[in-house]
């Protein structure tokens, strides 16, 4: 029997730091027992506290604490949880109809979506779009169908790529642990180049680190051999390693004169986030196919390959989709994302949060040698935490931040191939008092860890 009776949540919400308990309280403390009793264990929680309702700038857990969220549900809540146009889709559709699969019954709303990505996405050429449920199914989508349009087999990744945990995108995944270690074997015809990492090579400019790039594509694959070049164009769990200027698009032209296709992975950075729709609009780069998932739908499961109308419909019909791929709820939850986007300013506001938490970040800098990068675009944020003066990561003091943040009633997440990156990624909904009240506790935190 259910013991966990919906609350209401969305912006309506307290919006306050609240501890009425140490965390995690008594109650996400019998959960978790619950849960290590019930739940694989290879499903692990970053912070075990559980939540009864959210929305605009804070969780609510059963304890009755109101914790700041820094973390939407990693880039998934970027209109905040249970937005009131979400929420109003969705119960209209669920009371409507629930599924049909596309692939057999159609509905508008599937199209629709189509329409609205082929419109927004990068690039005025003629686009189709095709929908499916996670990302990682998403990115396999994108690198078949760039297999059946070049007839070439290879896919190039790069250094701190994560693409997912299924088969194929955890070869396409670089960190071992947790993501791929024991689960092996991987996809083949898979291979790695190097990333522009502007802190941890020497401020290589764009232009020499996507030629060292490309030198090692060409001697190791071979653009013969290669149907697809795959980059996130902000790094997500690699460390939102933000590249130097010139890089993307030195890439992007030598796949077009290459008959290679560029698929941009923006499942992390998409919709908003990084203060531009797409993240690759700073760059002013057009992808082939640009994949997209996480805060398409404002927490329901949908991702969405949009590309050259030649390249996508190169596949064979039948040869895409899935059961639940474009689901009518996700759907329905993803037009109202975009109209929240437009009609909330959602974009502008990515940038505001942007700069208010990196001017603070950098202050702390100032203050603090341990800060070694601080870095993002727009509410795509992160510090990179190294032993005081040097590059040197440190994990651990990476993980005592995040703890002491989470005690203190902060939700953030770490990531980064050395474990030593902290990322913020604030709902767009989330007032600047919160976001103010949060960097407080940031500072708190960092001069308590000296
Ligand atoms: C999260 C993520 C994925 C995988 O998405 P899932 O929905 O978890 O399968 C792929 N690429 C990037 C850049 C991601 O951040």
């Amino acid at each position: 029997m259910s013991t966990n009776t919906p609350t209401p949540g969305g912006p309506s919400l307290p919006q306050e730091r609240r501890l009425v308990t140490a965390i995690p309280g008594p109650k996400s403390q019998e959960l978790q027992a619950r849960k290590t009793a019930a739940v694989a264990s290879g499903v692990g929680t970053t912070l075990p506290v559980y939540i009864t309702a959210a929305g605009g700038g804070v969780l609510v857990d059963v304890d009755g604490n109101s914790l700041i969220d820094l973390g939407s549900g990693i880039a998934v809540t970027t209109v905040g949880n249970s937005a009131p146009r979400v929420v109003q889709a969705v119960q209209d559709q669920v009371a409507a109809f629930t599924h049909t699969c596309f692939m057999v019954t159609p509905y508008a709303g599937y199209v629709e979506v189509a329409e609205a990505l082929n419109r927004l996405t990068p690039g005025d050429h003629e686009k189709r779009t095709a929908l499916f449920n996670s990302g990682a199914e998403a990115v396999e989508n994108a690198v078949k169908i760039a297999r059946t349009h070049t007839k070439k087999t290879g896919v190039v990744v790069f250094d701190h790529a994560y693409h997912g945990r299924t088969n194929l995108t955890m070869a396409m995944t670089a960190k071992s642990m947790p993501y791929k270690s024991g689960f092996g074997p991987f996809a083949s015809d898979v291979y790695r180049a190097p990333l522009s990492y502007p802190f941890r090579d020497d401020q290589l400019d764009g232009a020499t680190a996507a030629a060292r790039a490309i030198d090692v594509i060409e001697k190791q694959v071979g653009a013969d051999n290669l149907a697809a070049l795959v980059i996130e164009p902000i790094q997500g769990e690699g460390g939102f390693i933000v590249p130097a200027a010139g890089f993307l698009p030195a890439l992007q032209d030598w796949c077009t004169a290459n008959n290679v296709v560029f698929i941009a992975d923006e499942v992390q950075t998409g919709f908003a986030r990084t203060g531009a729709m797409f993240a690759v609009d700073h760059d002013q780069v057009v992808p082939d196919i640009i994949v997209t998932a996480k805060g398409i739908a404002g927490g329901l499961p949908l991702s969405a390959v949009t590309g050259r109308t030649e390249m996508m419909d190169s596949a064979h019909v039948g040869g895409l989709g899935g059961t639940y791929g474009g689901n009518p709820l996700a759907c329905a939850a993803a037009l109202a994302v975009l109209e929240t986007i437009e009609a909330d300013g959602l974009v502008d506001r990515a940038a505001k949060i942007g700069s208010l938490m990196t001017s603070r970040l950098h202050a702390l800098q100032e203050r603090d040698s341990r800060l070694g990068d601080v870095r993002g675009r727009g509410a795509m944020i992160a510090v990179e935490l190294v032993k005081a003066g040097t590059t040197e990561p440190d994990a651990d003091l990476t993980k005592q931040v995040a703890a002491a943040a989470h005690q203190a009633g902060v939700v953030v997440l770490t990531c980064g191939t050395y474990g030593n990156v902290l990322r913020f990624l604030p709902p767009l909904s989330i007032s600047d008092e919160l976001l103010e009240d949060a960097c407080n506790v940031l500072d708190d935190v960092f001069a308590a860890t000296k």
